[in-house]
């Protein structure tokens, strides 16, 4: 699914992000990257979205070298990912359902497949009982839902989270890597930057750690202290 090859990241500000990474993620796998602040793991998935295009080395997803997908293409591309962040990320005047719904808008599909696939993404997160909230209204971890909920409408092959429980007390962090385990066994790789050390432990998930720009250890079913 992503091929990350002898990938380097410098900042105009000549601030080197990531140095010479190989990273190699199968079709639904599910994958921690973690490091301190700093480490680069942002930048990482800057590269996958393309937001990005690294100074060396190559990436590819889904086959695709990014580098080589124009411009106007960039859209179509990110269809294939979902992105959740720790911030959420929601419109504040627009309802559970809207959030959710108004992606799928965008995407220009009929308004029966979006009635069908927004009810399908927030029944998987357990928020139809509060379609007609406003995020304002909502707890932080039922907010994460609804931004989860938005990111996996389109049931895109892939889904990226940047810290996704940066913002969330540990239960409710818990409940939420629960949730994106669940996303990833219905088939959705996932790979999820988080330094959140108490859930990767629980996790025992694969653990990518990256230090400077570096990957420094990747362990199978990992913890976030391993040692290389
Ligand atoms: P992380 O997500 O692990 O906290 P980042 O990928 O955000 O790390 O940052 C890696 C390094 O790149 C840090 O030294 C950070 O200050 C630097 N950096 C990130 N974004 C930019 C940018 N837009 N311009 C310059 N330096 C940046």
């Amino acid at each position: 699914m992503i091929e990350i090859q002898e990938a380097s990241v410098t900042y105009p500000n000549g601030v080197h992000a990531l140095r010479e990474i190989n990273l190699r993620v199968e079709k639904g796998e599910f994958v921690f990257l973690v490091g301190a602040t700093g480490a680069g793991k942002s930048t990482l998935l800057k590269l996958i979205t393309r937001e990005l295009l690294p100074t060396r080395g190559k990436v590819i997803v889904a086959g695709r070298n990014v580098a080589e997908i124009p411009p106007q293409e960039v859209p179509y591309y990110r269809r294939m990912m979902g992105v959740v962040f720790q911030d959420f990320g929601l419109l504040p005047n627009k309802t559970v359902w809207e959030n959710v719904a108004f992606a799928l808008r965008v995407l220009g599909l009929p308004r029966k497949e979006i009635r069908k696939r927004t009810a399908n993404a927030v029944d998987l997160v357990g928020l139809l009982r509060r379609c007609d909230s406003f995020p304002a209204q909502l707890s932080g971890g039922e907010a994460q839902r609804v931004a989860i909920a938005r990111a996996i409408a389109n049931d895109p092959p892939l889904l990226l989270a940047d810290e996704p429980t940066g913002n969330l007390d540990p239960d409710t962090s818990w409940d939420i890597m629960q949730l994106l385990s669940h996303i990833n066994i219905r088939g959705t790789t996932v790979l999820v930057a988080s330094h959140d050390k108490y859930v990767i432990d629980r996790m025992r998930k694969r653990v990518v750690m990256l230090e400077r720009g570096a990957i420094v250890s990747d362990v199978p079913c990992g913890v976030y202290a391993h040692e290389p």
